[in-house]
Formats: C-alpha cells, sequence, structure tokens
C-alpha cells in the first residue's frame, strides 16, 4: 500500500515529467509496434464480445416486453424497404452531419414518419441521442 505521501509525489511527478512520459509512451509504442496492435485487438475483441452481448440480450427482452420498440422496429424495416424499392445504395449513405465523411446509419426523427429521417454516423448519432442535434445538419424527406 502507498501512502498519500508517496501518492501527492508519484503524482507531481508525473506532473512535471509529461512530456518526458509523453516521448515514453511514444517511443513504447514504435518500437512495440506488432505488440500494441496485438494487445489492441484482443481488447477490441473483447470489447466488441462484451458489448454484443450485453446489447443482444437488451434487444431480445425489448422486443418480448416492449410493444413501442416493436412498432419501431417494423418502421425501421418499413424505411429500408422503401430505400430498397428505389434502388437506393445504403451502404454509400455518408453522414449528412456537415463536414463529417462517416459512413451514415438511419436515424428517425419521428417514428410516426418513416421517412423523415437523417443519414448519421455513430458519433454523432450518440451525440443525437444525448440531445445534442450538431449544427446544419440535413433533414430529408
Ligand atoms: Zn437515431
Ligand atoms: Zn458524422
Amino acid at each position: 500500500m502507498k501512502t498519500e505521501k508517496q501518492k501527492a509525489s508519484h503524482k507531481k511527478w508525473i506532473l512535471n515529467n509529461k512530456d518526458k512520459i509523453k516521448e515514453y509512451q511514444k517511443k513504447y509504442i514504435l518500437e512495440n509496434k506488432d505488440r500494441v496492435a496485438e494487445y489492441r485487438r484482443v481488447y477490441q475483441n473483447q470489447y466488441n464480445k462484451d458489448n454484443s452481448e450485453t446489447y443482444n440480450a437488451y434487444r431480445r427482452n425489448h422486443y418480448k416486453t416492449d410493444p413501442e420498440f416493436r412498432r419501431k422496429q417494423a418502421v425501421r424495416h418499413l424505411t429500408q424497404s422503401r430505400f430498397y424499392n428505389r434502388k437506393i445504395d445504403l451502404s454509400k449513405k455518408v453522414c449528412q452531419v456537415p463536414n463529417c465523411e462517416e459512413h451514415g446509419l438511419i436515424h428517425h426523427w419521428d417514428y410516426n414518419e418513416p421517412m423523415d429521417i437523417s443519414f448519421i454516423c455513430k458519433k454523432h448519432h450518440l451525440e443525437i441521442h444525448s440531445g445534442n442535434i450538431p449544427e446544419g445538419i440535413i433533414r430529408h424527406f
């Protein structure tokens, strides 16, 4: 166990040596590219696994118990089939937040209007769903 005093002096040391530490980390990453890549890969796999299990369970549970969720799913399918009928390739859609070039997925503004949607990337999707609507977003149909 570290004493409070040791902890404090360690903190101070980190503060005083920020650049040195950064430099060291950079060097370590450069010299251990394979190990770092492997570590990232393993970490990412585990992360995906953990999260997809939680997510799938969440979906399964929702589907059974939440009529609102079922209704939304039905609207999502309807929207997709309309694009399909118009031969619009959804895999080529780009996020409609200005200056974002990521792949855009369908975001529904209003589930009563199947075509009241925008194409939004994952990152901006999170923002929107946490209540931050990016400025200048294109809202279609
Ligand atoms: Zn959305
Ligand atoms: Zn985006």
